[in-house]
């Protein structure tokens, strides 16, 4: 099973991530934990150029993105899932479509093209998408904001708008989960929603 966690900064993805990862393995399951950008050593510097480099246009940008996941999908994702491990990653490419194709304004198609080439198609069975007020991620976020997270309130407005729109589009893929709750609660329903993937 290939599941990824999506959300605006401060969505609490991390958090979630733990706890489902020792849910299924406390059942016995075999779970690879990994995250975009940054899954791999290739991809550690490609986010060390993207989160703390220099400025870099809107198509720089999403291609380093999709260069990170090409590598990532190649070299951890799809060798867990063939070995039947489930895979859960802290953001994939609806965080690509939602950012640079949404916010930046690089368009949801071109964006989608981009990435469904860069993977080879392959997609999450279950995607969970923690919906928050941007201005209340942010605030939990505090002050380690890195270059990206410091964009405006309308730039993540947009982002939590596309992603959205996304869950609308494909809701057999996206489960869409209330971040503004306790930490419990939201695990509860993510909970829920794994044992019906099953
Ligand atoms: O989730 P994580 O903290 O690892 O994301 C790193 C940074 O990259 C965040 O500031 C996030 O907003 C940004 N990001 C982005 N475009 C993506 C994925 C993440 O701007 N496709
Ligand atoms: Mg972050």
């Amino acid at each position: 099973r290939f599941i990824s966690f999506e959300g605006g900064d401060g969505s609490g993805k991390t958090t979630q991530i733990r706890k489902l990862a020792e849910r299924i393995r406390q059942a016995g399951g075999d779970v690879v934990v990994t995250r975009e950008p940054g899954g791999t050593d290739l991809g550690l510097k490609i986010r060390q150029a993207l989160l703390h480099g220099e400025d870099l246009s809107p198509r720089t940008e999403a291609l380093l993105y999709s260069a990170d996941r090409a590598h990532h999908m190649a070299t951890v994702v799809r060798p867990a899932l063939e070995r039947s491990a489930t895979v859960i990653t802290d953001r994939f490419m609806d965080s690509s479509i939602a950012y640079q194709g949404g916010a930046r304004g690089l368009g949801i198609d071109t964006i989608t093209k981009l990435n469904r080439w860069a993977v080879e198609d392959l997609v999450p069975d279950m995607t969970i998408l923690l919906d928050l007020d941007p201005v209340i991620g942010a605030q939990r976020v505090g002050a380690k904001k890195d270059r990206l997270e410091s964009a405006g309130d309308a730039f993540h407005a947009e982002v939590r708008q596309t992603f959205l729109d996304l869950a609308a589009k494909e809701p057999d893929r996206f489960v869409v989960v209330d971040a503004s709750r306790t930490p419990e609660e939201i695990s509860a329903d993510i909970g829920t929603a794994y044992d019906r993937l099953r």
